[in-house]
């Protein structure tokens, strides 16, 4: 079986206050690295899960946090000699490191590359020093010389990630974000809005209500509008490429295609099964064993996750295509609804014969988490 794989580096300086990832700060060695007992630890974790899983093959690894760029380009050698020991890393395989701008450095950039890396996202998230502060990001915003040391970069798919809809964004504040980050041609751009999460110390502080609700909805539109203006291809509602840069790796999420994940609290999907890395990352450290639990699930949660991830992708989902993979049979329920979706101008029913596919329009991307919701909602 070919795979995703996914390393979680669960370490950060510091928190951010929006941030809902599982990650811990105050935990690094004293030279501001991940501890060499956690590098280990995944080490044996590798080791011991990959080979048993029954997967022969990776095309894609992708490291996540948390803060990746808090590993040395060895560290990260290390573990991709680890994983092409093990699997075959298939040619031309798809190795993604997301890097805050806080670690931008050429050396490390061309360690990385050397290393095995071929794609890097950088976190920029915002270059508005106000709105940063306002949603407490730990390392401020992205500079000027951080952005062209990272864009300077030879060998690497270089990409960004934004975040609209910060409370009191101005239209002109994520145009100039737009803007500015587009000019430096990342191939491939997240554009995310902020998702305030109870449980944050931003959610703490602030409450999201109707209003804040439609000024989201019209930076979503900005930032649609203008990243298309600068020539990149919305694929997924968050996510935009130059043509032929889609995260194949991401991908794997949203079109229900296996991956195996690594450390505390990372997510595998392997069999049509999903599981879990249940430990804390201090537990995981002094651990012999990784607890890996299996996410029990009714017969129907497949089909609801299956169209869930698949209308988030632009092209949609082929209903005949779910029907064979997960052989299931579309209820009269879940058409009627698609059917009215696409009465009200948010869906889009395309294909032929029984192969039909479902899309979300522009309004529909607009309305997604109802318009998706709606249609599940006969699944539930
Ligand atoms: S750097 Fe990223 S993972 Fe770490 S606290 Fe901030 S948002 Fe969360």
């Amino acid at each position: 079986m070919t795979c995703g794989v996914y390393i979680h580096v669960p370490f950060c300086r510091r928190k951010c206050d929006y941030c809902g990832f599982y990650s811990v700060a105050g935990m690094l060695d004293p030279d501001g690295r991940v501890p060499g007992a956690y590098l280990e630890r995944l080490d044996k974790e590798i080791g011991e899960r990959l080979p048993a899983a029954g997967v022969s093959s990776a095309d894609t690894v992708y490291f996540g946090g948390g803060t990746p760029s808090l590993c040395s380009s060895a560290d990260i050698a290390r573990v991709l000699e680890r994983v092409s020991g093990l699997v075959q890393l298939l040619p031309g395989a798809e190795v993604t490191l997301e890097m805050n701008p806080d670690d931008v450095s050429a050396p490390l950039l061309a360690g990385l590359r050397d290393a095995g890396v071929t794609r890097v996202v950088l976190g920029i998230q915002t270059l508005s020093a106000r709105l940063s502060a306002l949603i407490g990001r730990s390392s401020g915003p992205c500079t000027e010389r951080q952005l062209e040391i990272f864009f300077s970069a030879r060998g690497l798919d270089l990409c960004a990630d934004l975040i609209g809809g910060i409370p009191t964004q101005r239209v002109e504040e994520l145009h100039y974000d737009i803007d500015t980050v587009a000019g430096y041609r990342p191939k491939h751009i997240s554009a995310y809005l902020l998702s305030i999460e109870k449980k944050t110390p931003l959610g703490a502080r602030m409450t999201p209500d109707n209003a804040f609700e439609a000024e989201q909805a019209e930076l979503f539109e900005v930032m649609m509008t203008g990243l298309a203006g600068h020539g990149y291809v919305q694929y997924e509602i968050s996510n935009y490429a130059l043509p032929g840069f889609e995260s194949r790796h991401n991908m794997k999420y949203w079109r229900f295609d296996p991956y195996i994940g690594f450390g505390p609290g990372a997510h595998s999907f392997i069999g049509g099964e999903r599981y879990v890395n249940a430990m804390g990352l201090d537990d995981y450290i002094h651990s012999e064993e990784a607890a890996i639990v299996r996410d029990e699930r009714t017969a129907r949660a497949a089909p609801v996750e299956y169209l869930m991830t698949g209308l988030r992708l632009m092209r949609g989902v082929s209903l005949l295509e779910m029907e064979e993979r997960l052989a299931f049979q579309v209820p009269a329920a879940v058409m009627e609804r698609i059917e009215s979706a696409a009465s009200a101008g948010l869906a889009a029913i395309g294909g032929s014969g029984n192969d039909v596919t479902v899309s979300l329009t522009r309004r529909g991307v607009l309305l997604a988490d109802a318009v998706i919701y709606r249609i599940v909602e006969a699944l539930l």
